[in-house]
């Protein structure tokens, strides 16, 4: 684990986090509790020389700048060293093989020579006392062993490697969602911090669209929850067919979704949504068993932009008060957050 502090001296590093934490203008959440444990636990100085640099003079940290120092100098920091301890021990391995590989050879060359060396002699008295059959035997078990510590090596390089894919296998698997292949709200979230945190203020900033099926309780309730998640991943589908480039689609929450559009303006977003919406309405799912076709597939939609300045979590309310809007105004249908 990360912390390995005592339950004292833990408990020491709240008390005085608490009252710094509280002063800023971010919600009480882990990432802020953990940016300010760091800060007075001391060890992490590019993360206290940072939080030094944002409160001078009295200004206080937003959730944008908790965030970004968050990934910056705790979240990065772990995924570097992981992948630094990972090359290094790559390059140790590499390099003891290369040296086994070397001794081999010249062992062989060693014995190359012996050989030739005990042919000149046969014959000789110092060819058959044995003393250089003795010499050539020891070289060849020499030879094995080194051939033998090489294949070891370069095992242990395979296997290592083999661990380093896994890792990053585990760590794609744990933002992806299951059922649709889609990355999940974790994923999302990441994916909504690295954007918010990569455009300047003077740039367009991003729109967001958020969308639920209708009535998909009655979904379920008709045709059963195996249908039910085919009608999920059909939407999906048609999400991943409308999105392109730097758009990211992420399975929200059960039958929620959310696409985050990091370069269209609001009208761009406002029609993509209007495309979606058409296109799951069109739609035709069949039923697996019956051979027949279910109609009457729709889902409401809200939109917005990004206001400079505002949190995360703000951005993502309004496209979902936008949602929640078009519900309530009969549902199928798309509403521009600050429209209604
Ligand atoms: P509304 O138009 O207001 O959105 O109505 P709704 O019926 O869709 O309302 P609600 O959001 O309350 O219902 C969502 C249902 O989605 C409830 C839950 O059982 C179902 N659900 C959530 N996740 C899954 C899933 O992975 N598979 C299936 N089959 N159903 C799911
Ligand atoms: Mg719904
Ligand atoms: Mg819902």
């Amino acid at each position: 684990m990360k912390y390995s502090d005592s339950i004292e001296k833990s408990a020491e590093y709240l008390r005085q986090a608490l009252p710094l934490m509280s002063r800023q203008a971010t919600a009480l959440h882990p990432v802020s509790y953990a940016v300010w444990y760091e800060y007075v636990a001391g060890n992490n100085s590019s993360l206290r020389a940072s939080i030094d640099d944002h409160t001078q003079n009295g200004a206080i940290l937003d959730e944008k700048t908790t965030a970004e120092i968050f990934r910056k100098h705790i979240a990065e920091l772990d995924e570097d060293a992981a992948r630094r301890v990972s090359e290094g021990f790559q390059k140790i391995m590499a390099d003891m093989s290369q040296s086994a590989s070397l001794a081999g050879d010249q062992a062989n060359q060693f014995g190359g020579v012996l050989e030739k060396w005990s042919e000149g002699l046969a014959g000789s008295q110092l060819g058959t006392d044995g003393g250089i059959d003795v010499l050539l035997q020891h070289t060849r078990s020499m030879q094995g062993s080194i051939g033998s510590l090489k294949g070891r090596l370069d095992e242990s390089r395979n296997e290592i490697e083999q661990l380093r894919r896994e890792v990053s296998q585990a760590r794609e698997d744990a933002l992806a969602d299951g059922l649709t292949g889609l990355i999940n709200r974790r994923g999302f979230d990441m994916a909504l911090a690295g954007c918010l945190s990569a455009f300047e203020a003077e740039e367009q900033g991003p729109s967001l669209l958020m969308t639920d099926i209708d009535f998909f309780k009655r979904v379920n309730d008709n045709y059963g929850h195996l249908f039910g998640d085919k009608v999920i991943r059909a939407v999906a589908q048609i999400l991943k067919d409308n999105v392109k480039g730097k758009d990211t689609a992420a399975r929200y929450g059960g039958e929620e979704f959310v696409i985050l559009l990091p370069d269209t303006p609001l009208e761009g977003a406002r029609h993509l949504a209007e495309r979606i919406r058409t296109s799951v309405e069109k739609f035709r799912i069949k039923r697996t068993d019956k051979n027949e076709a279910v109609a009457n597939i729709t889902v409401s939609l809200g939109v917005t932009s990004y206001r400079h300045g505002e949190s995360g979590s703000d951005f993502v309310a309004r496209a979902d008060a936008a949602l929640y809007a078009s519900k309530h105004q009969g549902r199928n249908r798309v509403t521009v957050a600050g429209t209604f």
